[in-house]
Parts: C-alpha cells; structure tokens; sequence
C-alpha cells in the first residue's frame, strides 16, 4: 500500500503532473505557470520543500562531489527542453551511478517531500523531461553499463543499465551482428531508459513492433525508494503479472528506470532503400498496403512526410537534397527492405515500385544506388525534428504538428489498415 501511495506521491509532486496535462505552450505568471491548452494555471504545492544546504550536504554523501551539480550552465541545459520552449528553475542536478544511489535518493527526497524529475538525454519533445519549477533532476547517465549480452543461449537478450546512449548500443550490437529492435534521430543522445520511459516508437517499428514487444524485462525504482526487480530475460514469461509494462511509455509518472532487458533481432545483410513521390495521402495509404502484400517479410519500414515537411527540411537544414527534383511532391514515402538474399531482394523491391507507377500510386521514385545515397535518404526522415528554430518559428501551428508527428501519422496510417 505505502508502495502505491509513495508511487502516487511522485506523480502529483512532479512535473510529470505537467506533462500528463498535454500542454502546448506556457508562460510563467507570479503564481504559477499557465498552460494554453489546458486553459489552467499548474501552481508549485506550497506542500513541497524547497533545497536546504543539509539536503545538499546529504546527497554528497552518497553521490560525491561529482554525482550533486549546481553549476549554472549544466543546470540551463538540464532545465530547457529540446525544443527551447519549456523552461524549469531546478538548482541542483543529481547524477547517480548504480540503482543503490537512485533508491538512496528517492528514498529521501521522498521523507523531505522534494520534487523529482527524472530526465535522460532530454531529447523529448514534450516537455517531460524538464522541471516545471524547482524539482531536483535526477539523471541516470552515468548508469552506463552494458551489463550482458547473449548471442549463443537465448539468441540476443541485451541487458543494459539505463543510461545507456542508444547510439552506443546500436554501434555495440552492430560489432556483434545484431541490431537495436529501435532506432531514431535523436540516437545520440537519448538513453535507452528514456526510450522505455516514453514508449518511442522509431524507424524500425513497423518490422520488430513496440517497445512493449521486445523490452523483456526492467528494473526500476519507485518514489520511496524500493527497487523493483522485473529484469526477465525469458521471451515466452506468462508468469502472472507482467508489471514493466507500466513503466513502458510511462514518462517517469511511477518510478525511475534504472537497468533494461531487451531482444535484439540479428542483422541481415541485404538492405534497400527507395524514395518515392506520391501525389495524394489515398495512394499513401494504398502503397502501405501493396507494400505489406508484396514486400511481405522484408518490408523494414514504411515512413512518410507531406511537402510542408519536405520544403521545410530542404529550406532551413543544410546538407540536405530533394532527391526527387526538381518540384515538390505533395507526398513522400521511404520504403526500406531488408534481408538476406541481395539479388531476389533487389529485384522484388524493383518489380513492386514498377507495378507502383504502373498503376498510378507513385509518380516518381528512386532507389538507392549505395549506401550513401540510402544514408540520405534515411538522413530526410531523421532531421525532420532536428533543427527546433524553423519549426518553433513557423506560422502554422497545423504546420508544426505535422512536422513533428510525421512518424506517428505514418504508424495512423499503419494502424489503419491493419
Ligand atoms: C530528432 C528527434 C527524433 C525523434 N524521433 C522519434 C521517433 O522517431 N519516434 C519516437 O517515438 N520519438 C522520437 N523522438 C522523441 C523521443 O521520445 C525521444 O527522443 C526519446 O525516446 C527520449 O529519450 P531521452 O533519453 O532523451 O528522454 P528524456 O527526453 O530525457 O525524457 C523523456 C521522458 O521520460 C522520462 N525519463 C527519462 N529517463 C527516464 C528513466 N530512466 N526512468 C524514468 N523516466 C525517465 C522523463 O521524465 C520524461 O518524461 C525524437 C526526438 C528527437 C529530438
């Protein structure tokens, strides 16, 4: 009972109470902030405590000089979101090392009844990362570690401590022949623990699923301290309760995160990327599902964006080229296969885009020559989100949404047909 009490303790004195209320915009009044969308002023609880010079005292004994930082540049980092548009007013940033120290400091913020707010890499686009007023900050990155890797018994369970930066675990995998069941644009710098904290959906989701498929087990921390050991690595486990799945996509509302278990599907050799120009979002939705009938088993992913995105990216980030030009398509598509026969591949992606024009679905398309072209192509879809100015700047806000949220249109889409 004091577990779900404590859990429930975290969530209202946290700035997940903030992100759960899914704000737009906000501006700081005397009293509080205010949210446009939600038409509401979010007030700090008079009921939390503010930092003491003991609290600071306590928390370098168990963490060190370098676990507690209150320099005034890593804490604006750690207080602005990706975008630039929430702003926190946190003065200390905690930077734990193993699920001991976590449980040690939850446990304690939570007896002084401080305000936490877990934060990874940062990269999410909504704001859960940062504080909404003073909260301390507590994050995993230095909680590194690739703990296990088993290629031979239980082919490709992947044990990781949270803080692992995804990037490294694909560059990890990869030596290996194996390959992360997720990847985005942001892989440089989000954790694997903000990855299972936000359920983020990524480029390869269309092939090996959610998150809640392939995480197979997790260990994470509840507000008062508790660790809870989930961290299975038993693929077919239907015994009883399957309780990480609350933590899947759960922004940090329960508990921190702390070490990740998950499948990683071998690497296959034949990998084939087109771009295509549809001229309307009906011949989108039908590729989709040609794509799924005919590309069957090798169909890797499927993403789309609209000519607002693709004019945007080509117009404000440098280094990217239309790869259809030289107009503007109201509609594209990037279709990549993978398998492991080069030659049948190739030649069945080739017969459906020509059986694609043929009947009116695409209007115009190109197949990646080499790997560089491909990394291209693929470089369109990652940096759609990377340049935040053009986007916050923009004078559409249907314009932004769209930008943003391309890969969640292309799951709508996805998810449609099914
Ligand atoms: C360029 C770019 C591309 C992106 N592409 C995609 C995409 O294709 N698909 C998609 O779904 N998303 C995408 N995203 C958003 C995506 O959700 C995040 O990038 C990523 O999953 C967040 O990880 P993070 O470590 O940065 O977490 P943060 O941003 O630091 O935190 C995100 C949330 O998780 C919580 N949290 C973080 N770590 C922990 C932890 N250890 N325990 C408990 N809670 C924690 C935070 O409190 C916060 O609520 C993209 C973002 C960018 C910037």
């Amino acid at each position: 009972m004091e577990k779900w009490r404590a859990a429930d303790r975290l969530l209202k004195f946290s700035s997940r109470f903030a992100s759960a209320v899914n704000w737009n915009n906000s501006c700081k009044s005397k009293q509080g902030k205010y949210f446009y969308s939600v038409a509401t002023t979010v007030h700090r609880n008079p009921l939390f405590s503010s930092i003491s010079p003991d609290d600071i005292s306590y928390f370098k004994t168990i963490l060190g000089e370098r676990g507690v930082v209150q320099d005034a540049l890593a804490l604006d980092a750690a207080n602005t979101d990706w975008m630039g548009k929430y702003r926190g007013s946190s003065k200390l940033l905690l930077q734990p090392k193993n699920t001991e120290e976590v449980s040690q400091i939850l446990k304690y913020c939570n007896s002084r009844c401080l305000a936490v707010v877990p934060q990874g890499g940062n990269t999410g686009l909504v704001g859960g990362s940062v504080p909404v007023f003073d909260e301390v900050i507590i994050n995993v990155g230095l909680m590194r570690n690739i703990l296990s890797f088993d290629k031979v018994i239980v082919s490709g369970v992947l044990v990781c401590e949270a803080g692992c930066i995804l990037e490294n675990l694909i560059s990890f995998l990869d030596d290996e022949g194996f390959i992360m069941p997720l990847d985005l644009g942001a892989k440089g710098s989000c954790q694997i623990g903000g990855n299972v904290s936000t359920n983020a959906g990524g480029l390869r989701l269309l092939r090996y699923g959610s998150l809640h498929g392939s995480v197979l087990g997790l260990e994470a921390v509840l507000a008062n301290g508790t660790v809870l050991d989930m961290l299975g690595t038993l693929r077919k486990d239907n015994t009883g309760y399957d309780l990480k799945h609350l933590f899947i996509g759960s922004e940090g509302s329960l508990g921190i995160v702390t070490k990740v278990s998950i499948l990683t599907p071998p690497k296959l050799s034949s990998v084939n990327i087109a771009f295509l120009a549809c001229e309307d979002y009906t011949s989108c939705q039908k590729l989709l599902l040609e794509a799924k009938k005919k590309l069957g088993g090798i169909l890797s992913a499927f993403e789309f964006l609209d000519s607002d995105a693709m004019s945007l990216v080509l117009k404000h980030l440098d280094g990217v080229r239309n790869p259809l030009p030289p107009s503007i398509h109201n509609f594209y598509i990037l279709i990549e296969t993978t398998g492991s026969n080069e030659t049948f591949d190739k030649e069945n992606l080739e017969a459906f885009l020509l059986h694609s024009v043929e009947s009116g679905l695409v209007a115009n398309g190109v197949l990646a020559q080499d790997i560089n072209q491909a990394s291209s192509f693929w470089h369109i879809r990652e940096v759609i989100t990377m340049h935040p100015h053009f986007v916050v700047s923009s004078k559409s806000p249907i314009l932004l949404w769209r930008v943003l949220w391309n890969w969640e249109l292309t799951l709508g889409v996805y998810l449609k047909l099914s």
